[in-house]
């Protein structure tokens, strides 16, 4: 076990270990990563958090490695003995198949001093393929350790859905329920998640909206009766294993270019741009982190002002970033507040109770010490996008539009600015055509979709509804 430097403090008298987890709010017995992965939720509400961090080794940057070795040495030891020997190579190996480009995350140079990294070579073309790629190869085998099945359920306004069908389509113990909002996905998401033949998924277009498909996922959580089956969870951007899964990027980043960055990341829920503090943190060289946001801005509002406060989410051209409470600022609080539970149970009850809590100023501190935010409007992304048409020939989906606007804002005698390019431009071509009068070449994983037959039930927006086909589908 790797001793650390930090102490947990709901945690005095064990060991700390980065392979065991404890809940950002302080209540949860430090339970395994295998644990933390098929749970999701720490079971006090919290979200887990490995009580060290692992050092990550000098040369973890050294030219010349490939993803999946930096990848190896950057999650090995989250996982610690939790899982079957072998399983992260299994899962690294399926990983880099199924991505189209040899680097995996290739960097690539605009002009001097700016770069974007290209997420987006994966099975969806977008970059949470890095995570649940791995998310669902690792719970396979966790689940394979114990006899034990789970049923998965997610509700999606397209990208997530799409990345997790692709994702978990084939496991042998894990059914997955996706539940979209009819008419209301782009054609691309709806066939990602539509055109894959697995028996072990089941896609729901429900008659209603998001928020609807939300409802109907969280009372289905919480129906017993589905529980009797085995283990029910969610995917969702608050799993451990995501946030692991999308730490050797930026080791990758770095070492491609040879030395620190200040990586500028197009943030909804935080779980990309915490991956990247995590690495830092394991001693990844790092010169910062910007949060770049669209016009839903509660995070860059929470960092400048100090006020953290919801407010309904508006639909943007960066629709996967349209999040007004982003989950995964919990974990950030814990952390810069010296892994206060305590502290960070006030600000996010407060914030669950009021809608709004004001950030103690030593707080504020130290969240300004890991990471700045940059809000960027609706006029600025489309701007951005036809000015990487113009300046460099290079045709970008708004979310990486939102990123490049932030990156081009920055001081540029410092060190190299690594923007994160997070979805391919023809998965968001209607957007990106309107303001550009060009239509992107379909990234190739799209062109394959082709006229595949889609499989998918319509329900009504009833809870009825939803349990009738989620039993009549996980018994
Ligand atoms: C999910 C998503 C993001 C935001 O990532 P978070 O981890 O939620 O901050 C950005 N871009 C695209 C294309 C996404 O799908």
């Amino acid at each position: 076990m790797t001793k650390s430097q930090i102490t947990a403090r709901n945690d005095p008298d064990m060991t700390t270990s980065p392979d065991r987890y404890i809940s950002t709010r302080g209540d949860a017995a430090p339970t395994r990563f295998s644990d933390a992965l098929l749970r999701g939720i720490a079971p006090d509400g919290g979200l887990y958090m490995p009580q060290a961090w692992p050092a990550m080794p000098a040369d973890a940057t050294r030219p010349g490695r490939g993803y999946a070795e930096i990848a190896k040495t950057a999650m090995a030891p989250f996982i610690g003995d939790s899982l079957p020997p072998g399983a992260l190579d299994r899962a690294l190996d399926r990983l880099t198949k199924g991505f189209d480009h040899p680097l995996v995350t290739p960097l690539i140079e605009l002009e001097p001093g700016l770069f974007v990294l290209e997420l987006f070579h994966g099975p969806t073309a977008a970059f949470k393929d890095l995570a649940m790629q791995l998310v669902a190869a690792l719970s396979d085998e966790a689940l394979a350790a114990t006899g034990e099945t789970l049923t998965l359920l997610t509700a999606t306004s397209g990208d997530t859905g799409a990345a997790a069908v692709r994702a978990f389509a084939g496991a042998k113990r894990i059914k997955l329920i996706v539940l979209h909002p009819l008419d209301r996905v782009s054609a691309v998401q709806r066939k990602q998640m539509t055109t894959v033949q697995a028996d072990n998924v089941l896609n729901l277009a429900v008659r209603g909206d998001f928020d609807d498909c939300q409802r109907l996922v969280k009372g289905l959580l919480a129906e017993e009766s589905l529980r009797e089956q085995g283990r029910l969870s969610s995917v969702n951007s608050i799993n451990w294993g995501r946030l692991a899964g999308q730490i050797p990027y930026y080791v990758s980043a770095t070492a491609q270019l040879g030395q620190a960055a200040t990586f500028v990341v197009p943030t909804g829920n935080f779980g990309d741009a915490f991956a990247g503090i995590a690495a830092r943190k394991m001693g990844l060289p790092a010169a910062g982190f910007v949060a770049a946001v669209n016009q839903n801005d509660a995070l860059a509002r929470a960092i400048n002002d100090g006020v953290y406060a919801r407010r309904p989410a508006v639909e943007s051209g960066s629709v996967s970033m349209d999040v007004q409470a982003p989950s995964n600022f919990e974990r950030l609080v814990y952390e810069v507040s010296g892994r206060d539970a305590e502290a960070t149970r006030a600000v996010f009850e407060t914030f669950a109770r009021e809608g709004s809590v004001t950030l103690p100023a030593d707080l504020l501190d130290a969240l300004r010490a890991e990471v700045s935010a940059v809000s960027v409007d609706e006029a600025t992304t489309r701007a951005e996008i036809a000015h990487a048409h113009a300046a460099w020939g290079r045709i970008v989906c708004p979310h990486t539009a939102v990123a490049l606007a932030a990156a081009r804002r920055l001081d540029r005698n410092g060190a190299p600015i690594v923007a994160l390019s997070t979805a391919h431009p023809s998965k968001f071509g209607a957007f990106v055509s309107d303001v550009i009068g060009v239509e992107p070449e379909p990234a190739p994983v799209i062109r394959a979709l082709g006229d595949r037959p889609e499989r998918l039930t319509v329900i009504e927006n009833t809870p009825e509804a939803a349990l009738a086909a989620v039993k009549g589908f996980a018994v």
